[in-house]
């Protein structure tokens, strides 16, 4: 019998009504098959761990990922596949973040929440849950990747960004096609799925969280562009730029930036496009970024720079090291 194992961690998804003052409360998933019947049709075995206290994923940290990591490694023999219910609000970020810390992933691990409670009439929690549910325990194919499953879209996590906060459609991927789309039936997109790595998984707990994240802006005062470079124990930066990589030549701000590469730090450079990649060299006003040493981030969203730099910071690599890991896609998060 094909066994799922969920993991609640809270967000929106877990409310029910209360059946004494109509209240919406937290929904026990212990009795999952209970509350949504329709489950037991698979036929398949499914238990759940919920968190306690249940969170809000505004609240979760990289402690948190870490417990979530540990607890997918405790049970990863004994399932199939495994669900993953979290808030929408940080989810890219910790999809992104365990897509790094499970190394040969070889199972599929599948985010999901909702817009609405799972109690509300009109809710997308149900939908979500069990086309999440379904995917996990696909055998053909299997998706072996740390993915997020919304509005009957299946994106790879570490690609994903929560677009919108009140529309069902609550996350895109931009630069990467979806794995799968759930309509009639379910269609994977089999040519965009990872694959199978044949090594033992392992996960990878180390994390180095001295990393920062700057957005620019016209205007943005070099006060606060120094503060933060000069941040204490700061090893790393992620620089959210415009366009193609783009930056003012300002000779206070590329002097600012050239003293910290200087000092150690690391200068990701990502753009604030939603799509579209950075190319360093390509306009003026990224020749001297890539001059004083900035490192291009390629396509990469702001959520899976920040935890691909907490992973390899934590991976005591050296700078070349760092890099070229940098560089090279290790779990799809760039185009190259
Ligand atoms: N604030 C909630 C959370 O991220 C929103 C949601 O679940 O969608 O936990």
């Amino acid at each position: 019998m094909t066994k799922i194992f969920i993991l609640y961690t809270g967000g929106t998804i877990g409310m029910v009504h209360d059946a004494h003052n109509n209240a919406l409360m937290p929904f026990n998933f212990g009795a999952i098959l209970d509350q949504v019947p329709e489950l037991r049709r698979f036929g398949f075995e499914i238990d759940a761990h919920s968190f306690s206290p249940l969170l809000d994923s505004s609240n979760i940290t990289p402690a948190v990922w870490v417990e979530m990591a540990r607890i997918i490694e405790k049970k990863y023999d004994q399932y199939d596949g495994f669900v993953i219910l979290h808030g929408t609000d940080t989810m890219a970020y910790t999809a992104s973040a365990l897509s790094f810390m499970f190394e040969n992933l070889g199972k599929p691990v599948i985010m999901t929440g909702s817009q609405l409670p799972i109690g509300e009439i009109r809710t997308d929690a149900k939908e979500n849950l069990i086309t999440a549910i379904e995917l996990a325990a696909s055998l053909e194919p299997v998706v072996n990747e740390v993915c997020i499953l919304f509005d009957f879209q299946l994106y790879r996590g570490n690609r994903a960004t929560k677009f919108n906060s009140i529309k069902f459609e609550a996350f895109r991927s931009v630069n990467y096609p979806v794995l799968a789309e759930a309509g009639v039936e379910i269609r994977y997109h089999e040519h965009a799925i990872l694959p199978k790595i044949h090594k033992p998984f392992r996960v990878n707990t180390k994390l180095n969280e001295e990393v920062g994240l700057l957005k620019l802006y016209p205007g943005i005062p070099q006060a606060m562009i120094d503060a933060v470079l000069q941040t204490t124990g700061l090893k790393a930066l992620v620089l959210e730029t415009f366009g193609a990589g783009n930056a003012s030549t300002n000779p206070d701000f590329i002097e600012s930036l050239r003293k910290a590469i200087q000092k150690g730090m690391l200068i990701l450079d990502v753009t604030q496009c939603l799509g579209g990649r950075v190319e360093l060299g390509r306009y003026q006003t990224s020749v001297q970024l890539q001059s004083i040493g900035v490192v291009s981030g390629e396509d990469i969203t702001t959520e899976a720079a920040l935890a691909k730099l907490m992973y390899l910071l934590g991976q005591d690599l050296t700078d070349a090291e760092l890099k070229q890991q940098l560089a090279v896609s290790l779990r799809g998060e760039i185009s190259v």
